[in-house]
C-alpha cells in the first residue's frame, strides 16, 4: 500500500490513541547539528586497536583529487552508482592507536597537536602514556600533530619513521618537515622495509603515494590486521578504482600499482585493515571485484 497524505490521516484517525499524540510544538530541544563518534576500539588477538577521529572536513570539486585521469562521465557513472555525491566528498583523518599490553603505540598524528590531544583523550589516553609515534609517511596530515605551541606532543614518546621518506623530505625543502620532524629526528629510529617496530608489528614498504611511504601489519595471537596508510584514500575512487590518478600521489603510476599488490594481498588472506582516510571507523575488509575492489566497511566482526 502506498501510504498517501489520507490514507495516513485516515489510519490516523482509525488508532484509538490518536488524539493523544503529542504536538509537534510540544517537542522541543535545541538542533545540534551532525554527530559522528570520535573513537573506535576493536580487540586483536591480546591487542587492543583504536581508530581515533583527529578531524574531518568537506571538500569541493572531488575530481580534482580522485579519478584525474578519467572522463567527468566515468566519474560521474561511477559515484552515482555508489550512491556518492560527485561535488563533495568528505574527509576524515584517522590516527590508530595499539595498547599491546607492555606499550602504547600511535601511527600518525593528524593535523595538528589539538586535534591528536583531543582524540587521544576522548578515547581515554593520556598523550603521556603514548610510548612510541610510527610515522607512515611525512605528509602534513599525518606530521602535523608531533609538535605544537607548547612543543612535543608525546613527552615520553620515542618516533619511528621509515628512512627512505625521512631522507626525501630532509632533503626537500619543506616547511612542515622542518617543524614538526626535524626537532624529533635526534630520537627518530629510522627503518626499512619489513622491520619489527614492537612484537607482532612489522612495516610493509607500499611506496608511489610518497617515496617511503610504508603501511604495517599488526598481528596477535594469530589474528591480523593491516594499517593502510594512505595506500588507498577512498572506498570506492581508490579501492574499486585502483588505477584512478589522486593528486596527492606523488609517483602516481607506483601508487596504483602498490594498490593492487597491497589490496590483492588484504582480498586473498582476508585480512582487515584500517585506511587513514576512510569513512570513520575507517575499519573494513577487502574483496576482489571486477577489475579491482570492493570495500566492505567493518560491521561487528572484530566485536565476537
Ligand atoms: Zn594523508
Amino acid at each position: 500500500m502506498t501510504l498517501t497524505r489520507r490514507t495516513a490521516l485516515s489510519l490516523g484517525a482509525s488508532l484509538p490513541f490518536a488524539a493523544a499524540l503529542p504536538q509537534a510544538a510540544a517537542a522541543k530541544a535545541e538542533m545540534k547539528g551532525m554527530d559522528i563518534a570520535k573513537s573506535r576500539r576493536v580487540e586483536l588477538g591480546e591487542f587492543e586497536v583504536t581508530t581515533l577521529l583527529a578531524g574531518t572536513a568537506a571538500r569541493d570539486e572531488p575530481q580534482s583529487i580522485f579519478g584525474m585521469n578519467v572522463s567527468p562521465e566515468e566519474f560521474a557513472k561511477v559515484s552515482e552508482d555508489a550512491f556518492l555525491p560527485t561535488d563533495k566528498v568528505q574527509f576524515f583523518f584517522t590516527p590508530t592507536l595499539i595498547n599491546t599490553g607492555s606499550e602504547v603505540i600511535l601511527f600518525d598524528t593528524g593535523l595538528n597537536a589539538d586535534g591528536i590531544t583531543a582524540a587521544v583523550e576522548a578515547a581515554g589516553y593520556t598523550t603521556d602514556q603514548v610510548d612510541k609515534v610510527v610515522i607512515t609517511h611525512m605528509h602534513g596530515d599525518h606530521i602535523g600533530g608531533l609538535m605544537g605551541d607548547a612543543g612535543e606532543t608525546f613527552k615520553n614518546a620515542s618516533y619511528i619513521a621509515g628512512s627512505v621518506e625521512h631522507n626525501h623530505w630532509a632533503k626537500a625543502d619543506n616547511d612542515g618537515f622542518k617543524s614538526k620532524v626535524a626537532p624529533l629526528s635526534e630520537k627518530m629510529t629510522m627503518i626499512e622495509d619489513g622491520a619489527t617496530v614492537a612484537s607482532g608489528i612489522t612495516s610493509v614498504s607500499a611506496a608511489g603515494h610518497t617515496p617511503g611511504h610504508m603501511g604495517y601489519m599488526i598481528e596477535s595471537n594469530g589474528a591480523q590486521l593491516m594499517l593502510i596508510a594512505d595506500l588507498a584514500n577512498h572506498p570506492v575512487w581508490s579501492l574499486a578504482k585502483p588505477d584512478w590518478e589522486v593528486r596527492f600521489d606523488m609517483d602516481k603510476a607506483q601508487a596504483a600499482k602498490s594498490r593492487r599488490k597491497v589490496l590483492g594481498m588484504l582480498a586473498a588472506d582476508r585480512v582487515p585493515m584500517v585506511g587513514y582516510h576512510m569513512p570513520f571507523p575507517a575499519m573494513g575488509y577487502v574483496a576482489a571485484k571486477d577489475d579491482g575492489f570492493e570495500y566492505v566497511p567493518m560491521s561487528y566482526q572484530m566485536m565476537l
